[in-house]
């Protein structure tokens, strides 16, 4: 919702997080306002965030903290696997993940699967900071749906990152079981799937069906945490599921030049406090 403040003049951008609660930026000026065949899409300059994406009404990504939850969407999986080749992107279409993953030396190939192509677009047009990766050599962009394209690759990648928008709409099925079975029968041996699974203040009733279905298929789960100050709460919880390797170790060093990601940040993402593991295991 965007609103014009009498006494100051000013224009301010609201997410309602939950019925009662709201986050709002200062806005400073529009990029791009469009209904796309899957969601109302917004850009917009804000007063301390820098560029704004939003969609549906719901925050996206910020210049200024994406890089909080990109870096830990993408090297917490990458640097606990031994040998990373083969990565896929689930949503994701700002390129954010894709430019983390693609920096790992070991991956030879990166591909993005964002149901919206306006996104990707509007990403290349407007967030060049985001998404810088999407002509590297290795990224491959696929505007399709990500439930279709998983069923036809068996097998095949050793990092799946599930940077979806929230679950309604086209994007339900991708925190649901039948999905995660999928994502399964798509991750060779060694393989890790992560996931945002939004946050325990607001989000409760996401999370917990989320983690829940997500141990439905895999034999270990680990929820990781994270700062991520434009998203409901700014506490941000993750999930990793796994099929042989413990993620909360890092066995490899992370790319240079990172701002939130390191070894230590990495370890200790998975201490959880008590209410948390609570909700989780009783909620
Ligand atoms: N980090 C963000 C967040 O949590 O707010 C998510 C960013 S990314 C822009 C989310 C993307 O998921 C959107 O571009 C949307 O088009 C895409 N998406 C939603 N459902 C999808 C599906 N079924 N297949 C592929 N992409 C999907």
């Amino acid at each position: 919702m965007i609103s014009r403040e009498k006494r100051h003049n000013e224009v301010w951008f609201t997410e309602e997080s939950t019925k009662h609660l709201r986050l709002s930026l200062r806005v400073t000026g529009e990029l791009v306002r469009k209904e796309t065949p899957y969601q109302s899409l917004l850009a917009l300059e804000t007063a301390e965030y820098g560029r704004m994406l939003v969609l549906d009404g719901a925050i996206q990504v910020t210049e200024k903290d994406e890089f909080c939850y990109h870096e830990m969407m993408a090297h917490v999986p990458l640097c606990s696997h031994p040998n990373p080749k083969k990565v896929l992107i689930v949503g994701g279409g700002d390129g954010g993940s894709l430019r983390e993953a693609v920096k790992h030396e070991s991956v030879e190939k990166a591909v993005l699967v964002d149901i919206d192509e306006e996104v990707i677009k509007t990403s290349r047009e407007f967030f060049p900071t985001l998404s810088c990766a999407m002509d590297d050599p290795k990224a491959e962009i696929r505007p399709m749906d990500a439930m279709v394209y998983m069923k036809d690759h068996r097998g095949e990648f050793d990092v799946i990152i599930v940077d979806a928008t929230d679950p309604v709409d086209m994007a339900a099925g991708l925190f649901q079981s039948p999905f995660y079975r999928d994502v399964w029968d798509a991750l060779s041996d060694d393989g890790f799937m992560v996931t945002h699974i939004e946050s325990p203040f607001t989000d409760a009733a996401i999370m917990v069906p989320a983690y829940r279905a997500m141990k439905e298929v895999f034999p270990s789960v680990h929820p990781y945490l994270g700062f991520m100050p434009t998203y409901p709460s700014g506490m941000w919880v993750y999930a990793i599921g796994s099929k042989r390797h413990d993620p909360s170790k890092p066995l490899r060093e992370a790319p240079k030049g990172l701002k939130y990601y390191t070894s230590d940040v990495h370890r200790a993402s998975f201490a959880l406090p008590p209410f948390l593991v609570d909700m989780l295991e009783n909620g």
